[in-house]
């Protein structure tokens, strides 16, 4: 990749991001909105609000960017732990990997993995 190019990567630094951890907070209550914010970690707070469809899997996320309001469907995979415990994944609408964050670059209106952004650190 040519020097030029790489001036117009996106960093996981610049983007929007969800951690499954963050997202969870939406399992407490259930299709009621949630408001709340994300961190990003050299900009400020994002604001969005969750809404968690239990007999779906989904979380649905709403989210202005670019000036605009979107929403979108997020899957999650629910993986049996130790002790009768779960682990809990996205799963990246794009390449279906499971993965624990989501990014959302400016470029971008909508979040998939890092792979799928390209992002660099
Ligand atoms: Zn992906």
């Amino acid at each position: 990749m040519s020097k030029e190019l790489e001036k117009h990567r996106n960093t996981v630094g610049n983007c929007k991001v969800i951690s499954i951890k963050a997202a969870k907070t939406a399992f407490k209550t259930p299709c009621t909105p949630l408001e709340t914010t994300l961190e990003r970690n050299n900009l400020p707070e994002t604001p969005v609000t969750l809404y968690y469809v239990p007999s779906e899997k989904v979380i649905i996320i709403a989210y202005e960017n670019n000036d605009q309001k979107w929403h979108m469907d997020l899957n999650i995979i629910e993986k049996p732990a130790t002790f009768g415990n779960y682990r809990y994944f996205f799963l990246c609408s794009k390449c279906k990997k499971m993965v624990q964050k989501l990014y959302l670059p400016v470029t971008s209106n909508i979040w998939t993995c890092r792979e799928c952004h390209r992002l660099v650190y």
